[in-house]
């Protein structure tokens, strides 16, 4: 592997560069929100208040399922301060733009801001991290699932995108949860219930069709928009023993309507050399990182990734490679030159 850097070195040598404006929070993104805020509760309105057949219904979920997504990608940005600043109002703008996904915003940020940020792609520190094929080799279940085709294991991992953030956030819930102290567990506990109260108590208000438009479809449509992101993040670059953003996370290219209805999310390897920046300076990060290190940085289209995510097996093998372990096939990662147009492999 390169020669691995941390943050703080890139961080260095780009920050001078940059505007002063690009650090300070900026409240004016809460538009942004309230305008989503605005629209979430109308198509929920309107679906369990009027009698619409099931198309209109549908595209009503459509739009909601593509606010959920949208108004998640605000509250990452709010939880990480760039925003607002005021700890109490921070953490509750954040779970407000969290309720649809049912994440607590003290579990994202210990989760998400103090374990994913500082362990990036860490095989044992980073909870988003794919597994490698020693710790793949102690997952009876896993290995079994791995006896499929992979065309079917891709099946069934994209049609999972649709409950994947929610899950995973469950899950880091109750591996998190242990760890705090009495009175913020509890806060923690409050914040995971609270979601799914008012969502299954939606359900006890209003018909079960009514439920399946108004929540259901659009938290299943939220949960894919969001986790097509975050699966392009970093599955298809190395696991790294140093926190370097160039080598272990890829940027993806959108139209540019969708990077602002988005608010930004598609610049990751941006974010993580500063993920306390408002997102409307990523760009320049970016002609930054293109001048001084175009051979590090990773980009390609949202499209693209998604295309090499299904057609790559996800155990890491000596951490710079993916095998498939059914047989025994080994692909390379982007830091070995997996590209859109290159997908190789060899035999163990
Ligand atoms: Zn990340
Ligand atoms: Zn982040």
């Amino acid at each position: 592997m390169k020669e691995l850097h941390n943050i703080g070195w890139y961080a260095n040598k780009i920050s001078p560069k940059l505007p002063k404006n690009a650090f300070k929070p900026v409240p004016s993104r809460l538009f942004g929100g309230l305008a989503y805020t605005i629209i979430i509760i109308c198509g929920i309105l309107t679906i369990t208040l009027c009698r619409f057949n099931n198309i209109i219904n549908f595209l009503i979920s459509l739009v909601l399922g593509f606010s959920f997504a949208s108004i998640g990608f605000l509250g990452h940005e709010i939880l990480h301060g760039t925003v607002v600043k005021t700890h109490w109002l921070k953490n509750l703008l954040g779970g407000m733009a969290f309720l649809p996904l049912s994440i607590g915003p003290n579990l994202w940020i210990k989760w998400h801001n103090m374990s994913h940020h500082a362990n990036t792609q860490h095989e044992i520190n980073d909870p988003d991290a794919w597994m490698s094929f020693e710790q793949f080799s102690n997952r009876s279940f896993i290995k079994y699932i791995y006896k499929l085709p992979l065309w079917f294991r891709s099946l069934f991992s994209f049609s999972a995108l649709s409950i994947s953030f929610t899950l995973h956030g469950t899950r880091m819930f109750f591996i998190y949860v242990k760890e705090f102290k009495r009175q913020k567990s509890i806060k923690l506990w409050i914040q995971f219930i609270l979601p799914w109260i008012i969502w299954i108590g939606l359900f006890f208000l209003v018909e079960t069709d009514k439920w399946i438009f108004s929540y259901l479809l659009p938290f299943l449509i939220g949960n894919f928009i969001v986790m097509c992101y975050i699966s392009s993040n970093h599955r298809l670059n190395p696991l790294v023993p140093i926190n370097d953003p160039l080598v272990n996370s890829l940027s993806v290219t959108v139209p540019k309507w969708l990077d602002v209805l988005h608010f930004n999310f598609s610049y990751h390897t941006e974010h993580h050399l500063f993920p306390g920046m408002n997102p409307k300076y990523y760009s320049l990060v970016k002609e930054e990182i293109l001048k001084l290190w175009p051979d590090r940085y990773h980009q390609m289209p949202l499209s693209s990734a998604l295309k090499l995510l299904w057609k790559t097996p996800r155990i890491y093998y000596n951490n710079e490679e993916l095998i498939d372990p059914r047989n025994k096939r080994i692909y390379t990662s982007l830091e070995k030159g997996l590209k859109p147009n290159k997908i190789s492999y060899h035999n163990l």
